[in-house]
């Protein structure tokens, strides 16, 4: 890679510091450059992974740029060793990438001993657990195959930014080596928190901030020894009443979303909420895994006491990423809102279909907030087997900017959409949508918001995308 010297930035730290009076520092440094790349990926869980492949494999030079030691994201690194619901009870709803990732980890055995490829090919409601491993090396695979320059342990933490003219220079990255100027032609924010986009001044919507409160977040865990040949209620929630009320936890958290099997004696826990906790603060991050590391073990407690199959359980690990459920949005070219969702709207310009319930964990452990759950997930927020709603690919693209786009959690939404598309095959959609737009772009020279729509949709059903729509557009929707 050619390495230019390029002037030092304002915001960066440096070898000459400026003390001023509020306590702020001004630190310039020289630091070193590259050049070359036609996109730049930040974050490499299931959005960013499905990005940076995605476009890899379409002829790009890619480089995905990971924080963590894996691609994956909260999949791998959080924990949740789950895929959330890609079929609507008749028809597979996500096909392309995450289809592909799915039926490649399945061949290669893993997934859950045992499962059934219905359940991710057809059945409604219905989730598709996972080796977390196997995600990890697939994910390796593909990135490889792709051509894909993988950089982990390296964080995004600067961006050089036109806002005026919505255009994205470079950006800054850290890593063992130091600090380095990355210059790219487009840029795909897939960080889960839109870290990229903020940085580069787009609008954007903070949980807690612009809306009263935080969903909470969860510290996911794996266990061993479990007897999964015990049969036991579907819903561990069914064991909860009796642990409650014996004051077995040090909350009264009447939402528990379950232990699942990734293996002959291994369960993936999802369990224990952390209420209230900012996760764009890093004190809150902090407390929120010295909690959450406490309440697993509450947890293996409980299992251990109340559910069947569980008496010599052992803990594992905690999850090494924190698994936030919200944090901050984009206010993208559209935005995808509650009415489009319950309208069962279809989008021309749509690069994804999905059906899962608006899944808002309770904001804290009263029972109004857990029978306002429990309402949501059998009536108001869920769409019955059969149905979809359509993803619109303007909720990718941050308003007014026009090389760079966000996938995966950050996308454009309202809280309760928010709340259905958060999970991992909707943000690997999104993803693949968001490569291909960033190609495509680059092919033809038009700006994110003004790309041929109708070539996009094409170009992902070429790809195995399940795109229904009859009716195609050249221009994306607006709001
Ligand atoms: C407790 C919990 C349970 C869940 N259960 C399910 C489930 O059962 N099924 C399901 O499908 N989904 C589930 N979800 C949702 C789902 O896992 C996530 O919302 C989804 O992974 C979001 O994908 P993403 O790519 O947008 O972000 P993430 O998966 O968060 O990936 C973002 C990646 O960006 C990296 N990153 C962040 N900042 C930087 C930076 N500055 N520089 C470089 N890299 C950076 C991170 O390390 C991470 O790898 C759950 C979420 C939680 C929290």
């Amino acid at each position: 890679m050619k390495s230019t010297p390029v002037p030092s930035l304002q915001s960066l730290v440096g070898s000459k510091t400026h003390g001023y009076t509020d306590g702020s520092y001004r630190l310039d440094r020289t630091i070193r450059a590259e050049s070359g790349y036609d996109l730049v990926v930040a974050g490499g869980g299931p959005a960013g992974a499905a990005a940076a492949i995605c476009a890899g494999r379409l002829g790009a030079k890619v480089l995905l740029v990971e924080s963590t030691g894996c691609l994956g994201g909260m999949g791998s690194s959080g924990l949740v060793t789950a895929f959330d619901p890609m079929a609507n009870g008749e028809q597979t709803l996500v096909g392309g990438f995450m289809l592909e990732l799915v039926e490649a980890m399945y061949a290669r055995g893993f997934m859950s001993p045992g499962i059934d490829p219905d359940r991710w090919r057809k059945k409604f409601h219905c989730w598709s657990p996972f080796k977390v491993e196997g995600l990890k090396l697939m994910l390796d695979e593909f990135a490889l195959g792709a051509g894909v320059e993988v950089r982990f342990f390296t964080r995004v933490i600067d961006a050089d930014a036109d806002a005026g003219n919505g255009r994205v220079n470079g950006v800054v990255l850290t890593n063992v080596e130091g600090y380095t100027y990355v210059k790219a032609r487009t840029f795909i924010d897939a960080t889960g928190d839109a870290i990229l986009a903020d940085l580069c001044g787009v609008a954007c919507r903070e949980a807690g901030r612009d809306t009263p409160r935080i969903m909470p977040s969860t510290l996911p865990s794996l266990f061993t020894g479990v007897d999964w040949s015990v049969p036991r209620d579907y819903e561990e929630n069914a064991y909860l009443p009796r642990a409650l009320e014996d004051g077995h936890f040090t909350q009264y958290d009447r939402h528990l979303p379950g232990m699942s099997k990734v293996g002959h004696q291994v369960g993936y826990l999802n369990g224990g909420h952390l209420f209230n906790l900012n996760a764009l603060r890093c004190r809150d991050l902090s407390d929120g895994v010295i909690w959450g590391r406490k309440l697993a073990l509450e947890y293996m407690e409980f299992y251990r006491k109340y559910v069947p199959g569980c008496a010599s359980i052992e803990h594992v690990t905690t999850a090494s990423l924190l698994g936030i459920r919200e944090s901050r949005r984009i206010v993208g070219e559209y935005e995808l809102n509650i009415h489009d969702y319950l309208a069962r709207r279809e989008f021309p310009d749509q690069i994804g279909v999905f059906n899962k319930f608006v899944d808002i964990h309770p904001y804290d452990c009263s029972r109004e907030e857990y029978e306002r759950l429990c309402r949501e997930i059998r009536h108001t927020g869920r769409l019955n087997p059969g149905e979809w709603f359509g993803i619109p690919y303007g909720i990718l693209v941050p308003k007014g900017w026009k090389n760079l786009w966000v996938a995966g959690r950050c996308a454009s939404s309202d809280v309760q959409v928010h709340g259905s598309i958060r999970v991992q095959p909707a943000a690997s959609m999104m993803g693949q949508a968001a490569g291909t737009a960033a190609v495509q772009s680059l092919r033809s020279g038009r700006p994110a918001a003004e790309i041929d729509t109708e070539e996009l949709v094409n170009t992902l059903r070429a790809r195995g995308a399940t795109l229904p729509q009859q009716n195609l557009s050249r221009t994306r929707t607006t709001q």
